[in-house]
């Protein structure tokens, strides 16, 4: 039997950057979206309940200890001693002890079950992680997790309301598109009408839901389609949130083998942001709030409560598309770079000056700008 020790997996949520991350499962036992280099080559396995029970009794016994400390110490003291302590402690308890520290410091608000799909293995083994949730952290922090449409489909709206009442506050669900065609492509292991069923099964049991969707994904041939039936499959869900992850071609895929072979053509920006003028055309008087907190996305401030801020995100799309070409070179440069937020900073004349200078010394272009920022983004994964 394989020795205990604490365990993080490497991927959370952009809302969940302040969670503590509980690792319930390791991998992805899917593992065959053609897009996704997360756990390619790695197995899956449900970690043991007890091994998941342990890592919260651990976490919860050092923020008793750090809360100890925070009492007698105050500011500059308080760091000093939880420095020396940390480093006292064997080199096995430091992992649990870091991420108690991390989310002490960040308010333990907030607890991200990991890794890909923390409901698999159903209601009997999740109903003892979630009643030690309870007694570990009585102040009951937010809960959420990933999972996939497949997964949520095993669950009645009577077994997912038993999760809601036992603690599971949020489900983030990966549609990636609601295009049948698209989702064939790719392998996702679902169809629209599985991703519309299992967010309504989410919704009508009381969890908040995060829907993503990843603009670029049909490529050019399918941007179209996959722009309207994303928004059909969203109108039908009415999900509390719509997070937006543009799509990377990876490289090691099987996407990037796809691209490479000349089966797939990477959208480029303009036909990107055609496609998600579309998409928000097509999408309904749904109550959710769009997020695009993600490096990967052309613009971060492409977010607001829908339907309210429908008409400023829809201006700000077409704006860019209104930009003449050496402007929009500058500005996805700018974007590539890290200089640039949104379209606003292109008036701020500091950050453009740096980036009209890296355009001229690396002799960027509007005839090479796509190809350089495919480049730049392959490299930011
Ligand atoms: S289900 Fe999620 S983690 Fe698993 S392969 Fe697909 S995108 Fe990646």
């Amino acid at each position: 039997m394989a020795e205990y020790a604490f365990e993080q997996g490497p991927i959370r949520p952009p809302s969940e950057a302040g969670s503590l991350l509980l690792r319930v499962s390791r991998n992805c036992a899917w593992n065959r979206c053609t897009f996704c280099p997360l756990y390619k080559g790695q197995k899956f396995s449900l970690r043991p309940v007890a091994d998941v029970v342990r890592d919260m009794e651990t976490v919860a016994d050092n923020v008793g200890r750090i809360r100890e400390l925070h009492e007698s110490a105050d500011g500059e003291s308080f760091k000093k001693r939880l420095r020396t302590f940390y480093y006292q402690l064997p080199e096995a308890e430091r992992p649990a002890m870091l991420a108690a520290i991390k989310w002490f410091e960040q308010g333990m608000t907030g607890i991200f079950l990991q890794d890909a799909d923390a409901l698999l293995g159903g209601t009997r083994r999740l109903k003892p992680i979630l009643d030690a949730l309870q007694r570990c952290f009585p102040w009951r922090p937010r809960l959420t997790c990933y999972s996939r449409s497949a997964t949520v489909l095993r669950y009645s709206v009577q077994e997912l309301q038993d999760l809601a009442r036992g603690g599971l506050d949020r489900l983030h669900l990966g549609l990636e598109s609601g295009c049948d065609e698209v989702l064939q492509a790719v392998a996702k292991g679902a169809t629209q009408a599985m991703h519309i069923q299992a967010g309504q099964r989410i919704k009508a049991a009381g969890i908040e839901l995060c829907v993503y969707l990843m603009p670029g994904l049909g490529g050019t041939a399918l941007s179209t389609p996959h722009a309207l039936a994303s928004a059909a499959a969203i109108n039908a869900i009415n999900p509390d949130f719509v997070r937006l992850r543009t799509l990377a071609v990876v490289a090691g895929t099987p996407l990037d083998e796809a691209w490479l072979a000349g089966q797939f053509e990477w959208c480029d920006s303009l036909t990107l942001v055609r496609e998600l003028l579309t998409f928000f055309n097509a999408l309904g008087d749904i109550q959710s709030r769009i997020e695009s907190d993600h490096a990967l996305n052309l613009f971060e401030d492409l977010a607001g409560a829908w339907p309210q801020e429908g008409t400023r995100i829809k201006a700000m799309l077409q704006r860019y598309l209104d930009l003449d070409p050496q402007t929009r070179t500058f500005y996805l440069l700018g974007r590539r770079c890290g200089q640039f937020r949104g379209l606003g900073d292109l008036k701020n004349v500091e950050r453009m000056a740096a980036v009209r200078k890296l355009a001229e010394e690396a002799d960027i272009t509007p005839e090479n700008i796509e190809e350089v920022c495919r480049e730049l983004t392959r490299r930011m994964i």
